[in-house]
């Protein structure tokens, strides 16, 4: 029996939410807090249990703390922007509850992620004797624990590491992106990296590219890109030699974006229209379609998972463990497509391990150091079945 407070009303905060409220054993209350607290009413009325909602401004400190006073939650699961991560782990290290996440801190005016400015903050958290968990989503999140999973289970040794994020849905918009589109589009605008013997190697943005055949959808080009998991990855992951991110696009997606970084419609820097200044980035993202009103149409399926290389007995082996998620299906279950599907159940995994005290530790941790037979064995159950093939 535990109180959960789930923070962001988004397209993922509407799943955790759902997959909360399908768990009462475990969460016995919910409460949903987020700046337009119209959100969360409707996702309330989508919920036959009944389920609190607040309003908070989560970039103030001191409004979070009296919402986490006075809701006194076990754990909150930060579904907000990344641009919240640190407002939100002050306020939990103020007031002593633990903390989890599924994206890692983004500073506003500049396009970089790092694991940095979180894991400052683990000596506070293990003074605190607090958990936080950080990118408990599915990229990262589920293929951190892929990692952790074969690294246990089939591995002595893993040299190489691709993990291929493939999208093959349709939501018959022109031109959408699956969440927030700010996030989104300022992490495929930047250069490319990858990690090989212990260096990190900078490539022009989405400049490499190849074909996979990807199972139940086919051949699709996927691109390389930068993802926070890498970086846990690579101080997580012992004699791990080589570490590639990759996500499919379409021509039509990769068309729309380079017209809009050529008009100038991606720049994160404000400029002055009519006596007031905007951010196109911001302004864009108004004009898109938001990501949770996509679900209602979506139709096609996801392949996220990890082919590794490595060594188990002294023997060379090649493994692949992935999930594949049908945007339909998702919509028909918690009114979402598949993209906040699979990082909204990790979520509530991640926070029903460590509210039930499976997962547990003091400081700041990322998914690939906890044991990850637990998740892995709830992912099937809750809605995220994964399949595991040797290759050689
Ligand atoms: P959305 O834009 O749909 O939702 C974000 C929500 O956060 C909105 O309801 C928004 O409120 C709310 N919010 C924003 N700023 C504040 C604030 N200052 N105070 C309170 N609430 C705020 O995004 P998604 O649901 O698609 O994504 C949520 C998070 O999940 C993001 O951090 C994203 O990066 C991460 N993510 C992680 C993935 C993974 O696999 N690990 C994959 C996909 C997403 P409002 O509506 O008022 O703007």
């Amino acid at each position: 029996m535990s109180r959960v407070l789930i923070i962001g009303a988004g397209g993922v905060g509407g799943v955790v939410t759902h997959k909360c409220a399908q768990v009462p054993e475990v969460f016995s209350e919910i409460v949903l807090a987020s700046r337009t607290v119209e959100k969360c009413e409707k996702i309330r009325q989508q919920i036959a249990r009944p389920i609190e909602i607040a309003q908070v401004d989560a970039d103030c400190v001191p409004e979070l703390v009296a919402l986490i006073r006075k809701v006194s939650p076990d754990i909150v699961v930060n579904v907000a922007l990344p641009y919240q991560d640190l407002t939100i782990m002050d306020a939990c290290l103020e007031t002593g509850v633990a903390y989890l996440d599924t994206a890692n801190y983004e500073p506003r005016e500049e396009a970089k992620f790092c694991y940095k400015w979180q894991w400052d903050y683990h000596d506070r958290f293990r003074e605190r004797g607090l958990m936080a968990l950080l990118g408990c989503g599915f990229d990262p999140g589920v293929t951190n624990a892929f990692c952790a999973h074969a690294l246990k289970h089939h591995f002595d040794v893993i040299h190489t590491i691709d993990i291929m994020d493939c999208n093959a849905g349709e939501h018959g918009h022109p031109f959408a992106t699956n969440f927030n589109p700010e996030i989104n589009i300022r992490e495929i605008t930047q250069k490319g990296r990858y990690y090989e013997n212990g260096e990190w190697k900078e490539t022009e943005p989405l400049a490499i590219h190849k074909t996979f055949d990807f199972p139940e959808i086919g051949p699709r080009e996927m691109y390389l890109l930068y993802h926070e998991e890498l970086e846990s990855l690579a101080k997580n992951i012992p004699g791990v030699k080589r570490m590639r991110f990759w996500m499919t696009f379409s021509q039509e997606y990769l068309t729309h974006l380079r017209v809009l970084q050529n008009v100038g419609m991606t720049r994160i820097d404000p400029v002055s229209f009519q006596g007031c200044e905007i951010v196109p980035l911001q302004f864009l993202k108004a004009l898109l379609p938001e990501p949770s009103s996509l679900g209602e149409h979506y139709r096609g399926k996801t392949n996220i998972g990890c082919m590794l290389e490595g060594a188990k007995d002294g023997t060379p082996r090649k493994y692949y463990i992935y999930n594949v998620c049908d945007h339909a299906e998702c919509y028909r279950e918690v009114k979402a497509q598949a993209i906040s599907y699979t990082t909204g159940v990790p979520a509530m995994i991640g926070a029903m391990l460590m509210v039930t005290g499976v997962w547990k530790g003091k400081g700041v941790f990322n998914v690939e150091e906890m044991d990850p037979d637990p998740f892995m064995e709830k992912l099937g159950t809750y809605g995220l079945p994964w399949t595991e093939a040797f290759l050689e």
